[in-house]
């Protein structure tokens, strides 16, 4: 049974059913639904959603993640417009955007990242835009092409730590996820880069650790950690609770390691709260 710290808020209310409508009007998809995300309720009752780009089926085979697998059809190359028009009727001043996987792109879909973070600024000049990117399978050229278009944030999830990589992202490759968030670094003065990591799947404290330094050494700005959940019967199973008050320690030792912002707790996800960097959640 989950422990209490973990209940949520369940998905009702006006505010809900209004985000809900300009998603489906629009034909768009949400990470917040596709991978059952625990915050739905509290984000979208509050106006704010992560949209998911790219379709809502990915190539990759992540053992964490409820979002379709297998073979993405084409692309859409309306939905930048689509985005951009969802942005402005739900009036966001901060628009997060992600995708699935799409390794059958020779880009990754690098450039719709980039289409879709200039028609956002077109038609919301104040809005900022966070973008939570795949590795793009190192694809040349492909994080400068998303760089260029000049988000607010960068953000790449290392997820876990590199022990756990071959059952919780079988397809990625720790390394080279740090070599991408120590690149945007490098080639973006002007971006906050920022990571996340889910607890839970059975690394050790001092695994925890030593990545939350390896994400540091990319210079890597903000830091977000939160409890993994497995989100339906298919994925890994949990294998430990953290308490709230593991995750303030959590907390603790990021902002000794320099991070700017951690923000972390067990309901925490990357792109929970965004737009409120300098507030570090804690539930304790
Ligand atoms: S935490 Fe992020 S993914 Fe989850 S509901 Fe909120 S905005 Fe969506």
């Amino acid at each position: 049974m989950r422990p209490d710290w973990l209940k949520v808020r369940l998905p009702a209310g006006s505010g809900f059913l209004q985000v809900k409508n300009v998603l489906r009007e629009r034909n768009l998809h949400t990470v917040c639904e596709e991978a059952v995300c625990p915050n739905i309720g509290e984000c979208f009752e509050r106006g704010t959603a992560t949209f998911l780009i790219l379709g809502d089926v990915c190539t990759r085979e992540c053992g964490f993640c409820a979002v379709k697998k297998g073979h993405p059809s084409g692309v859409d190359g309306d939905e930048p417009r689509r985005i951009a028009g969802a942005v402005m009727e739900m009036k966001l001043n901060y628009a997060v955007i992600t995708s699935v996987t799409r390794d059958d792109l020779p880009d990754g879909g690098a450039s719709v990242y980039a289409l879709t973070i200039q028609a956002i600024r077109e038609r919301c000049r104040n809005c900022k835009v966070e973008v939570l990117i795949p590795d793009f399978a190192g694809s040349p050229g492909a994080l400068e092409a998303v760089i260029q278009a000049q988000p607010d944030v960068l953000n790449h999830n290392l997820e876990t730590v590199p022990r756990l990589y071959p059952r919780v992202r079988p397809f990625a490759d720790y390394a080279r996820s740090l070599s991408l968030l120590q690149d945007a670094r490098k080639g973006g003065a002007h971006v906050t880069t920022k990571s996340g990591l889910m607890a839970g799947f059975g690394e050790t404290w001092e695994e925890l650790l030593q990545t939350m330094r390896d994400i540091r050494d990319t210079g890597c700005d903000r830091l977000t950690l939160g409890q993994y959940l497995r989100p339906n019967k298919d994925s890994l199973p949990i294998h430990r609770y953290y308490t709230p008050a593991e995750f303030n320690r959590l907390r603790m030792e990021g902002e000794r390691m320099g991070f700017n912002q951690v923000t972390s707790g067990p309901l925490v996800r990357s792109s929970y709260y965004a737009e409120r960097p300098s507030d570090s959640v804690c539930d304790e």
